[in-house]
């Protein structure tokens, strides 16, 4: 979830992606009428990853719909027009800060119903509250060991740089499941259990197997970048803010385009601002596909693998 407050608004001074995009929009559209009649557009589409539907979004929410199936189904839907392939879900039918262990479980099995309605599409993040640690070991094992799902949701019960995640984190290294940690600095104070990435730094550095995601870049992308730029085994997702000129940019620079993800935190934030980022960074193809697709993929292959789905 967002849990956003205010974000960066678009300023003047942020236009210049903007206008790029939209010249982008106007070559393309330009290329699509040269080829009324005589034959295929001159230029290459520059959008190819949507062209494809290759794109793969790290982090989506239930919610939207009365059903887990209709919620799922409405996002996929949205997804098509934006050509992404593969989405990454964890609870949202309903909100809880502090999941009881009642609680997260009515949550996973929200999640497992998406799943189950697209399976070849839907990757589910089993959700945990590391204050119950025996029932979130349970859980994790009822979900991700011996049930479809390939990772963990962590979001706002607890610090996650608190002891109580060490063994929930050792067991999804064990299972080769990544771990994504909602993290946020605040323009004011964070919530009581809300992480930043500094905290996610602090857990990465006593768990150098595990792979972690840093969710929301930390809303303050620019602090978040450092926190845990000497933490290799900590990602980036890119989801959450408003698109703002500069942020992938510097991801790119700081932490290498491996470590860079994109997600946009649907159903509370659209697919295509989030994706505005990544195609109005001033980036060649590669890192764009890495960051679009190839980073999700080679992060889940291993549980993929070992539950013998191939991607
Ligand atoms: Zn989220």
């Amino acid at each position: 979830m967002g849990l956003e407050d205010s974000p960066r608004a678009m300023s003047l001074g942020d236009s210049l992606p903007r206008r790029e995009l939209l010249s982008r929009f106007s070559r393309a559209a330009a290329a699509m009428a040269l080829c009324g009649a005589s034959g295929p557009p001159a230029q290459a589409d520059p959008f190819p990853e949507i062209a494809k539907g290759e794109i793969w979004d790290l982090h989506g929410h239930l919610g939207g719909g009365r059903t887990p199936e209709e919620s799922i189904t409405r996002s996929l839907k949205y997804a098509d027009r934006m050509g992404i392939r593969r989405v990454v879900v964890s609870m949202g039918m309903s909100f809880s800060y502090d999941p009881s262990p009642e609680e997260f479980r009515r949550q996973n099995d929200d999640v497992l119903r998406a799943v189950r309605q697209a399976p070849d599409r839907v990757f589910g993040f089993v959700y945990l509250n590391p204050k119950h640690v025996a029932e979130s070991l349970k859980e994790l094992d009822r979900c991700v060991r011996d049930g479809p799902m390939v990772g963990v949701k962590l979001w706002v019960a607890v610090h996650c740089n608190d002891r109580r995640l060490d063994p929930i984190v050792r067991r999804a290294a064990e299972l080769k499941a990544p771990i994504f940690q909602h993290t946020y600095w605040r323009t004011g104070e964070n919530l009581p259990g809300e992480s930043t990435p500094a905290d996610l730094a602090d857990l990465a550095r006593r768990h150098p197997n595990a792979a972690l995601i840093c969710g929301h870049t930390g809303n303050d992308w620019e602090r978040g970048i450092r926190a845990i730029r000497a933490t290799k085994n900590v990602s980036i997702d890119l989801s959450g803010c408003d698109p703002t000129a500069g942020m992938v940019e510097m991801a790119v620079r700081e932490l290498g385009p491996e470590r860079v993800i994109y997600g946009s935190d649907f159903p509370g934030r659209s697919f295509a601002s989030q994706l505005a980022k990544v195609y109005s960074a001033d980036l060649p193809d590669a890192p764009r596909r890495l960051i679009l697709a190839e980073n999700a993929r080679r992060l889940l292959r291993p549980i993929l693998a070992a539950k013998g789905i191939r991607i």
